[in-house]
């Protein structure tokens, strides 16, 4: 799913990740190719409109973060609107109420409503172990009440016998007693569709809502229909209280509008996506990890994230100040070292910066793990502040004297020595190249 989608914006955020620097004509740009991708994924135009206006603000006036570049911080930015254009928290149903829980599904014809209601039965029983009852009380639709009776029988979910000739309210109230009765957990309730949103079909939901008082009213609606199927969720949410949308056919939407408007338009939760024929395709929809999808770019997102939180700014930019003049000493290397702890040490970071698999590699090698950067971090602690400034001082007297500081070896120290005139030179590189990309190029050596 997102197919297209993921491959468009790949290609525009890519152009924008390799820049050390953006400006707001960048911005701007990128931001008519993202326009474009939306729309042509069949994107609601309003929100579409409403996503890149957020996003160009954000992404103009947003502070730049010194270990990451201007492109990556972009993306997140992307991520997180996309993310608030889905719908920010995954939704799950709400049946915590005295058994039993009532959830009534509605849509059209053919969007899969019946499936799908086989498809949560079989969910609510293995995964929450509830003891699941299904009625149908679609009595439009020839032989539809027999095709819940198969399904169940295929999953080993009870549904109601079939009396002939009884209209839906009435099969809805035999149904809510014989869950009362015989003790069942949740009532699945799947109404009748209709080929087109009609005033029949809406009142004859009504009614049923109004026997059942169900604490879940799920939508059902077809995603390869496109903007159909968000205008289709906007007339049933005026008219029923839904509580959230299923949308199925998830596997074969290669383009996403629907899934991408549905929330935003109709102000109801994605809850499930239907991913497939079988009655174990259904997945509960996550806003984050769908837009980590569309996007393809969790890592750095997640890289982003860290280094919002850990990064001190101010620290950044006097290193940053430091390097433009061509200094690194020792306590450069230290605050370094320390903000790459606070990211998680070498290895949360390697597995996070794209192209990073080979400094990785080396850092095997080397057993540059964490216990080293604090071991690094107790030598520099065992320097002079005049060592620290200038690290050229350290002569063999020295290094013996702070390998007994700190309970490391003068092979420590002189591995450090190394690791600081090594990091000296590549600092000079580091801004040019963009970051923590240039980290990940100088741990490849
Ligand atoms: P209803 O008329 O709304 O009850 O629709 P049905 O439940 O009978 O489904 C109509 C067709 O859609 C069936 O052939 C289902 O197997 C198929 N279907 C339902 N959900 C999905 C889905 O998520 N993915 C795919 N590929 N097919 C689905």
């Amino acid at each position: 799913m997102f197919d297209s989608l993921s491959d468009r914006l790949g290609g525009v955020f890519d152009r924008l990740r390799g820049r050390g620097a953006l400006n707001e004509a960048d911005v701007r740009a990128a931001m008519r190719e993202v326009r474009i991708a939306l729309l042509e994924a069949d994107v609601a135009l309003p929100v579409v409109r409403e996503f890149i206006d957020t996003v160009t603000e954000q992404a103009v006036g947003a502070q730049v973060l010194k270990s990451v570049t201007p492109g990556q911080q972009v993306v997140k930015i992307v991520n997180d609107a996309l993310v608030a254009m889905l719908g920010a928290e995954a939704s799950e149903l709400q049946l915590d109420v005295a058994p039993p829980a009532i959830v009534m599904m509605v849509g059209l014809q053919g969007s899969g409503k019946t499936t799908t209601t086989a498809k949560i039965a079989r969910r609510l029983v293995d995964k929450d172990r509830k003891k699941v009852l299904m009625a149908s009380l679609d009595v439009n639709r020839p032989a539809a009440q027999e095709q819940l009776a198969t399904l169940g029988t295929q999953i080993g979910v009870a549904t109601l016998p079939i009396v002939a000739g009884q209209q839906p309210v009435d099969i809805a109230r035999r149904a809510l007693n014989a869950a009362k009765l015989q003790g069942y957990d949740v009532l699945l309730l799947d109404t009748a569709g209709r080929l087109h949103v009609d005033q029949a079909l809406m009142d004859e939901m009504r009614a049923v809502a109004d026997v059942t008082q169900p604490q879940e009213i799920l939508l059902v609606v077809d995603s390869l229909t496109g903007q159909d199927a968000v205008n289709v969720a906007k007339s049933f949410s005026e008219q029923v209280p839904l509580t959230g949308v299923v949308l199925t056919r998830m596997d074969g939407d290669a383009r996403g509008g629907a899934a991408l408007s549905m929330r935003a338009v109709t102000g109801q939760p994605i809850k499930f996506a239907g991913v497939g024929e079988k009655l174990d395709a259904i997945e509960p929809f996550h806003p984050g990890r769908v837009a980590g999808r569309i996007l393809g770019m969790g890592d750095v997102v997640g890289l982003v994230e860290r280094a919002a939180e850990t990064i001190q700014q101010d620290e950044a930019e006097k290193l940053a100040a430091k390097m433009a003049k061509g200094q690194f000493d020792m306590d450069d290397l230290r605050s370094q070292l320390n903000q790459m702890r606070r990211m998680g040490g070498l290895g949360a970071l390697a597995g996070m910066i794209p192209g990073m698999k080979k400094a990785q590699a080396a850092m095997a090698a080397g057993a540059v793990d964490d216990k080293v950067l604090l071991r690094m971090d107790a030598m520099i602690s065992s320097m002079t502040p005049k060592e620290r400034a200038r690290p050229e001082l350290m002569n063999a007297k020295r290094k013996i004297r702070v390998a007994k500081g700190s309970g490391t070896t003068v092979q420590d120290v002189n591995r450090l020595m190394k690791m600081h005139q090594e990091m000296a030179t590549t600092m000079k590189k580091i801004r040019k190249m963009g970051g923590l990309k240039g980290l990940a190029a100088m741990f490849g050596k």
